[in-house]
């Protein structure tokens, strides 16, 4: 039987290991409090659509209403958007994870948010929005993960498109400074309001709810974005007006610092 006891030679080292057990408790307690959150906005999220699909298919199945292809379809829609919201949940805890999993190289960032640009391109075309790359023409290279950082630009581009009437526009550009490396989004789309600014970040956190619905989103394409961003000791700035537009600026640090 080995003794794995650790000697402590003293009160100094005792008072650290008091700190150190109460740091790792208070981070326990989060991460438990976040877990908490989480089911209860997941079933709040369920339980209204559940219910009420149950209810039809309940009515079509005794008899009581006959069975309607529209109804079906509206069943089959809700279903669709609630196995995006089960993907989207999915990619929010990896996203959460990911501060302990990133894959770090160093990369060229003008490359990146192009990358993004071309694959939007076409979205943008069909709603008949002008989509502009604005290259700064300096080397840009910050230390990231690539496909983590893609994704915190196109859940932004992607809100932009979706959130611009058409006729409207969306620049996409990059500006470097000596510490950090910035990816801007500007649309003149139909902006957020004071009363929701605060929200926009929080899971599953709709500025309008209905429009919303219509347009597929479940409310987490931005908090999966802000996580990925925090995994890089990044942030994500955002300034909007209704009817104006929105101007998000994603910041990360040109060195990783694990
Ligand atoms: P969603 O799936 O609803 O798009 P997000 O987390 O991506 O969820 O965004 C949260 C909310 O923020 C959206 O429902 C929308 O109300 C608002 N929002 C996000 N991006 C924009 C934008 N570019 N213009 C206007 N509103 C936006």
């Amino acid at each position: 039987d080995r003794d794995v006891r650790v000697p402590i030679r003293g009160p100094e080292e005792v008072r650290q290991l008091a700190v150190t057990l109460n740091d790792l408790s208070a981070e326990l307690k989060k991460q438990e409090d976040w877990r908490h959150h989480l089911m209860e906005d997941l079933t709040h999220e369920l339980r209204t659509p559940m219910t009420s699909m149950l209810s039809q298919l309940e009515a079509m199945i005794d008899g009581i209403y006959e069975v309607d292809i529209q109804w079906l379809q509206q069943i089959y829609d809700e279903l669709i958007r609630l196995s995006r919201l089960m993907t989207d949940m999915e990619k929010l805890s990896e996203a959460e994870a990911a501060r302990f999993t990133v894959h770090i190289k160093r990369v060229n960032m003008i490359n990146l948010a192009e990358q993004v640009y071309r694959n939007f391109l076409p979205m943008a075309k069909s709603k008949d929005i002008k989509l502009r790359f604005m290259n700064p023409n300096v080397p840009c290279y910050a230390e990231v993960d690539r496909d983590k950082m893609v994704q915190v630009v196109s859940n932004i581009v992607s809100n932009a498109v979706k959130y611009t009437n058409p006729g409207g526009m969306i620049t996409l550009g990059v500006d470097w400074r000596p510490e950090t490396t910035i990816i801007y989004c500007h649309d003149t789309g139909i902006g957020i309001g004071p009363q929701d600014l605060p929200y926009v970040f929080n899971r599953l956190y709709r500025a309008d709810k209905s429009r919303s619905r219509f347009s597929g989103g479940v409310g987490l394409g931005l908090s999966i974005a802000k996580a990925l961003a925090e995994a890089h000791d990044g942030t994500i700035e955002l300034e909007s007006e209704v009817g104006i537009g929105s101007h998000f600026r994603i910041t990360v640090p040109n060195v990783y610092k694990s």
